[in-house]
């Protein structure tokens, strides 16, 4: 039995490494209280023995979780130790089972803000509480105005899935002058402006969807560095042009009011690998460049963009 825990623990203090079935295991495993039979001894030497292999970062983690080696911890400390958005890539495909693709469309007529599958994201707004969507919103420098509280909890859903393709907050997406808002109206219409975002509820309650604030968000991140990024990256060589649009919806061909070609482009893209990724995986429309989009936005953009795979 020491052995198996030893695998177990080793598998865990591989933090990058460990897969979600041995941390299933191992929770079950002490949240069953099988760990009792194990004597103090064995565990000080199993625990001795993977610590000393293991690197710093995770053997303070460890340490902590253990309390310097003398206990086990519980399934429920450990579940919140590898909850971060930081430091989690197994509970993330915990949380958002990955879903059959096959009936999803892969081609919106107008913006994806309009399309229930989008709109719900990633994240059950559901599982996001008011104090956690509160820290989230926060945690990007950001604020709201005339929210609702399912509207802040859909905008932390929005946040949390963001900040856990990128391993924590986004630097590109931090409110500017420290009271940047999210201000919520009745009317119609909704843009990113030089002192707030604006959301307008319109008749189709765009104040909870998800795909509705990443693509306004992502304006802000865009001029703030993003857009720059993303036509470096499908320009290449040749330059950036509206042949490299990837066409997730009708209006991801769209041009700003300001004149960027690559502003609704960037917005629609970037809702999509948020919110729908499978959108740009399966399009028909231009796939070469949507497959593009996805990469830059795995491999590229996000520092932990391959846990894209955890909402397919
Ligand atoms: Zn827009």
């Amino acid at each position: 039995m020491v052995n198996k825990v030893k695998e177990l623990i080793t598998g865990w203090l591989q933090m990058k490494k460990y897969n979600f079935l041995n941390l299933a295991i191992l929770i079950s495993y002490m949240s069953l209280s099988s760990c009792e039979d194990m004597n103090q001894a064995q565990f000080q030497h199993a625990y001795t023995d993977v610590a000393n292999e293991s690197s710093p970062d995770a053997r303070q983690a460890m340490d902590e979780l253990t309390r310097g080696g003398r206990t086990l911890p519980s399934g429920r400390e450990l579940t919140e130790a590898v909850s971060n958005p930081g430091n989690c890539d197994s509970c993330n495909a915990l949380r958002n089972p990955v879903v059959a693709t096959s009936n999803q469309p892969n081609y919106y007529p107008t913006s994806l803000k309009n399309y229930p599958i989008p709109s719900a994201g990633c994240i059950p707004v559901s599982s996001v509480s008011e104090a956690e969507a509160s820290a989230l919103i926060r945690s990007q420098g950001l604020t709201t105005q005339n929210a609702t509280s399912s509207e802040r909890r859909t905008l932390g859903a929005t946040i949390k899935r963001v900040q856990e393709l990128n391993g924590g907050p986004l630097r590109m997406g931090m409110g500017p002058g420290g009271n940047y808002a999210f201000n919520f109206k009745n009317s119609n219409g909704s843009w990113q402006g030089g002192d707030a975002i604006h959301i307008g509820r319109g008749s189709h309650d765009h104040g909870n969807s998800v795909a509705q604030h990443a693509h306004e968000w992502a304006h802000l991140i865009g001029n703030q560095g993003g857009y720059a990024m993303f036509k470096r990256y499908m320009g290449g060589s040749g330059g950036y042009s509206r042949s490299d649009h990837c066409l997730v919806s009708g209006y991801a061909d769209n041009v700003t009011s300001s004149g960027r070609i690559e502003g609704e482009q960037f917005a629609e893209v970037f809702a999509a690998f948020v919110t729908q990724p499978s959108l740009l995986l399966n399009n028909t429309q231009t796939p070469g460049n949507c497959r593009k989009v996805y990469n830059f936005f795995k491999d590229h953009f996000f520092a932990r963009g391959s846990r894209v795979r955890s909402c397919q």
